[in-house]
Order: structure tokens, then C-alpha cells, then sequence
């Protein structure tokens, strides 16, 4: 096959690209390496090409929040949900204190305020943190097919600085819109930011989004039809934080980032995309990972819109 040779002469070429910086706003990313690059893809039929540093593990950071959106839809079904996080791209930074003006809901599960309602809704409204977030380092794993362990220096490094975090969950708090202490659904949500993966684990958890739900490898249905189309259609109005409008027209599959650097693409029916590379543009997107998705568009006429 001819795409590995590709995927290399890519990495080369983008590889080179040595703007943007690591995020720095949690001490234990800013010093993460920032060399490192890797891409993935993953067929819906299991099939893996990958080049760089593929197995390199990072956190995954906000690349969870599509993940725990749809397994709060698989617990509760989408009306309960849409009762309490909306679908709408909010033009705010992802660490806003916001809420719908009329609604009163956190404005889509992308942001962090909807992102910690779906990681709230995850499990018993009693379970404790530990149980919550076992749900969801499981519910990640099905996606995954290995199973996922937390970095413990991230989640401790990210926990002791998470005064924004905790602010927008104490206001979600104080407008009922979660019924937990604000505090554990912080750390919950922390600890499942910092569950680690390489391009190799993104890739496949794309590939299953793109499978219908269905893991490529282990075959198991980790999520029904429904829900997928529900979290991609998210993905593609509001998972490149500010940039998700020109990520939309010009690279155009609907896609999810991280601070520490990942991307998460989707083509339906197709493949699963994933690239790690720590540096940051102004959006907080993965400079050399933008890079990377964009040729890969151009030259495989990745772009959902664009007529066969
Ligand atoms: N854990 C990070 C936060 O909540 C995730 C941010 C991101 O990747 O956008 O601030």
C-alpha cells in the first residue's frame, strides 16, 4: 500500500512547522515534549497506517468531551440530555462562565461547562467520583479497545490550578444545573481529561464513530447509530474551539482537539484520523496537526461537502 510512504512524506514536510507552543496554563503540559508527532488512521474495517510517533502517549484532554457526551445520551437518551446541555456553537473561549440566556443551559457539551454537565450526568446521580469516572474510563476504552489508564502527574498538576474549572462548576452548581458537589465533578472530569492515548488509541476511537459505533478490532457495538450521527454533528459545529467554522470549509470533517496537542477526525463510512503534535496555535488547536489534516483533505478529498 502506498499511503505509510505517504504519510511519512507528510510528516516530513509538516514536521518542520515549529510554531505555536505547548499549552501552559496547566504546569505539567507546558512541559511536555514538543517534538513530538504522530499520525493514524484507522479504516472502519480495522485496517491501521500510521507513521511518526504513533504509540507516544498523551493526555487526552478535551478530546473526552465527545466521548462522555455520548455515553450520558446511551444512559439517559438525547431528550434528557438536550434538557440540560444545548447544541449550539458558543463563539466563547472552551473556558467560558456562560449559559444559554433563556434556557439556562450550558450552550454545547464541547465547552467546559457542558463538559462537566455530561461528565455529571455519567452513572447513579449518588455515585461517588471514583464510581463516575470508572464509568467512564470504561465507556472511553470500549472506544478504544485497550483499556486506558489515567496520567496521575497531569490529573494533579491540572486539579491543583483548576480555579476556572471550579468556578464554572460551582456556577453550574448554584443554577442546578448539576446536583453533585461541584468540586467532584471537577475531579472526575479532570481525571478523564487525563486518561492517556496515543494517535494509535485516537485513531481507533474515530474508527468506531466512523463504524456506526461499531469497534473496528474487537467488533463490539460500543455506542448505537443514533448517537454517533447526534455527537458528530456537535463535533463539526463546535469541536475546534474557536476555529471550528474555518476548520469546517476548508479541511471539512467533522473533528475534535485537545490542548495537549491531538486531533480527532471522523470520515463517516471511511476511516478514523487522528495526529498528536503539542504545539498550539492561537485557538489552542495542534499547529502541525492542522497542517497534517488539512494536505490529507486536499489530497484525499477528505471534505464531507464536496460533491463524488
Ligand atoms: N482539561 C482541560 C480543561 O478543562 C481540557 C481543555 C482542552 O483540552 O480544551 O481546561
Amino acid at each position: 500500500s502506498p499511503v505509510p510512504d505517504y504519510l511519512h512524506q507528510i510528516l516530513d514536510e509538516c514536521g518542520g512547522d515549529n510554531s505555536g507552543e505547548t499549552a501552559d496554563y496547566i504546569p505539567e503540559l507546558a512541559a511536555a515534549d514538543p517534538e513530538v508527532l504522530g499520525i493514524c488512521i484507522s479504516t472502519v474495517d480495522g485496517v491501521r497506517y500510521e507513521a511518526g510517533d504513533a504509540e507516544t502517549e498523551v493526555s487526552i484532554q478535551s478530546i473526552s468531551k465527545p466521548f462522555a457526551y455520548a455515553l450520558a445520551i446511551a444512559q439517559h437518551g438525547l431528550e434528557h440530555v438536550l434538557d440540560r446541555v444545548g447544541v449550539e456553537p458558543s463563539g466563547e473561549a472552551f473556558n467560558e462562565l456562560s449559559l444559554e440566556r433563556d434556557s439556562g443551559r450550558p450552550l454545547n457539551p464541547m465547552i467546559n461547562a457542558g463538559a462537566l454537565t455530561t461528565h455529571a450526568l455519567i452513572g447513579d446521580t449518588g455515585a461517588s467520583a471514583d464510581e463516575r469516572f470508572e464509568l467512564v474510563r470504561q465507556g472511553m476504552s470500549a472506544f478504544a479497545g485497550r483499556e486506558l489508564q489515567v496520567d496521575e502527574k497531569v490529573y494533579d498538576s491540572e486539579l491543583r490550578t483548576a480555579y476556572r474549572n471550579e468556578a464554572i462548576a460551582n456556577m453550574l452548581r448554584s443554577y442546578d444545573v448539576i446536583g453533585q458537589e461541584p468540586h467532584d465533578v471537577v475531579a472526575g472530569y479532570t481525571r478523564q481529561c487525563s486518561l492517556l492515548v496515543t494517535a494509535r488509541d485516537l485513531a481507533a476511537m474515530a474508527a468506531t464513530f466512523a463504524n456506526g459505533g461499531v469497534q473496528p478490532i474487537t467488533g463490539e457495538r460500543v455506542i448505537e447509530r443514533d448517537v454517533v450521527r447526534q455527537v458528530l454533528s456537535v463535533m463539526m459545529t463546535c469541536g475546534m474551539y474557536d476555529a471550528a467554522g474555518d476548520w469546517m470549509s476548508t479541511i471539512g470533517f467533522p473533528a475534535k482537539s485537545g490542548v495537549s496537542g491531538g486531533i480527532l477526525g471522523v470520515l463517516p463510512g471511511q476511516v478514523g484520523i487522528a495526529t498528536v503534535s503539542p504545539r498550539l496555535d492561537a485557538h489552542g488547536n495542534s499547529v502541525r496537526g492542522v497542517r497534517l489534516c488539512s494536505r490529507m483533505s486536499r489530497d484525499m478529498g477528505m471534505h464531507i461537502m464536496e460533491a463524488p
